[in-house]
C-alpha cells in the first residue's frame, strides 16, 4: 500500500556544490510506493475517492508507453477495487503485444496489474479531449470515470496540495519537475506568501503557464525556468545521464531522467551560478519516476550511449 509517512525530508550533500552557505533538501515523494510515482499518488488521491463516490467501476486514463501515470492509475486502480483502462499513444505498439510487453517494463507491469490497453494512433490521441471520441471510448469499454492524460484536473491539484507540510514552512524555495503543470499548482497553493516556488518543465512549453494559472488564481510567488528542459520531453544527453550517476554515488538517491534527474541538475546549476541569495533554504520535491528508468535505459542501450547506473 502506498504510505505518506515514508515521503522523508532529506539533506543533499553534494561535492559538486559549490556554495557552502545555502542548504539543501529534498523531501522523497519517490518512496510513497515503488510503482504509483510520488505524485501521481497525490493527483489520483481525490479522483479515486471522487470516483468511488459517483460508483463508478472502471477507470479510464491516457498516456504514453512509459508513462509513470499510466502505471499508477493501474497499480492504484487495481488497490481500490477498480477495473482499469489505458488508452497508450502508439498503435504500431498493437502490431506484436507479445514483443511490446516483452521489451517495455512499464507496460508489462501495467498489464500485469490487470489494465486493458488500448492503442491508438497519434492523430487519435490528440483527439483525448473529444467528446466523440470520449463517446465512443464509452460504447467500447462501458460507462468508466475520466482520468485526463498526466492526471491533472482539480481534484489533482487538491491532492499535491498535501505534499508540503507544516515542517517545510522554513523553505525559502520550493522546486519542482513540471509536466502538465498539476504538481505545481498544487504546491504553489498551499506555500506562504514569503515563499517561492520555482517549476522545471520537462520540455520546450509555452502553454504551462497559462495551465497553472488556472489552478492558481492570483498567485505571484511563482515561475518556471525553461533552461534545463535538455532538448524536449524524454531527450536526455550524456550530460545529464551522467550528472544522475554522479548525484546517485554520492547522495544514494536515485533520480529519473525525464523529471527529476532534470530539476536537480537545474537547480545544483543555479546555486553554483550564485542565482541564490546567501543563506537561501531550498527544498527540491522527489516527484518520483524511478520506474522509468528501465525503459530509459532499454533505448539508450539501443543508441549505444551511456545508461543510468
Ligand atoms: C508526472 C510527473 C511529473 C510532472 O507532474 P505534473 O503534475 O504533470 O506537472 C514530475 N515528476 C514525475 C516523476 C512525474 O512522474
Amino acid at each position: 500500500m502506498p504510505n505518506i509517512d515514508n515521503s522523508i525530508l532529506q539533506e543533499i550533500r553534494f561535492s559538486e556544490i559549490k556554495r557552502k552557505d545555502i542548504s539543501l533538501f529534498i523531501k522523497r515523494e519517490d518512496l510513497i510506493h515503488p510503482e504509483i510515482s510520488g505524485n501521481k499518488f497525490r493527483k489520483l488521491k481525490y479522483n479515486l475517492k471522487e470516483a468511488k463516490k459517483l460508483k463508478k467501476t472502471s477507470l479510464l486514463t491516457f498516456g504514453g508507453a512509459f508513462s509513470n501515470h499510466i502505471l499508477a492509475t493501474a497499480v492504484a486502480g487495481k488497490l481500490a477495487g477498480f477495473t482499469t483502462v489505458g488508452i497508450i499513444r502508439g498503435e504500431e505498439l498493437a502490431n506484436n503485444l507479445a514483443e511490446t510487453l516483452e521489451s517495455n517494463d512499464t507496460l508489462r507491469q501495467v498489464h500485469l496489474n490487470g489494465m486493458k490497453l488500448h492503442f491508438v494512433s497519434r492523430e487519435q490521441y490528440r483527439q483525448k479531449k473529444s467528446i466523440g471520441f470520449l463517446e465512443k471510448l464509452k460504447n467500447r469499454f462501458g460507462d468508466f470515470y475520466l482520468i485526463p492524460e498526466g492526471g491533472t484536473n482539480c481534484l489533482a491539484v487538491k491532492g499535491c496540495e498535501e505534499i508540503l507540510s507544516k515542517d517545510e514552512a522554513g523553505f525559502d524555495h520550493i522546486c519542482c519537475a513540471v509536466g502538465t503543470g498539476g504538481t505545481i499548482s498544487g504546491i504553489i497553493n498551499s506555500v506562504s506568501k514569503h515563499q517561492k516556488v520555482i517549476g522545471f518543465p520537462a520540455f520546450k512549453g509555452n502553454f504551462l503557464i497559462d495551465e497553472i494559472k488556472k489552478y492558481v488564481s492570483e498567485k505571484k510567488n511563482w515561475s518556471l525556468n525553461n533552461e534545463y528542459h535538455f532538448g524536449g520531453y524524454a531527450k536526455t544527453t550524456d550530460e545529464l545521464i551522467a550528472f544522475i550517476n554522479r548525484f546517485k554515488k554520492e547522495t544514494k538517491i536515485p533520480l529519473d531522467p525525464i523529471y527529476t534527474g532534470k530539476m536537480v541538475y537545474g537547480v545544483v546549476d543555479l546555486i553554483n551560478n550564485n542565482y541564490f541569495a546567501e543563506g537561501t533554504k531550498i527544498l527540491m520535491i522527489h516527484t518520483g519516476g524511478i520506474q522509468g528508468i528501465r525503459g530509459v535505459n532499454t533505448i539508450l542501450r539501443r543508441k549505444n550511449s551511456s545508461t543510468i547506473d
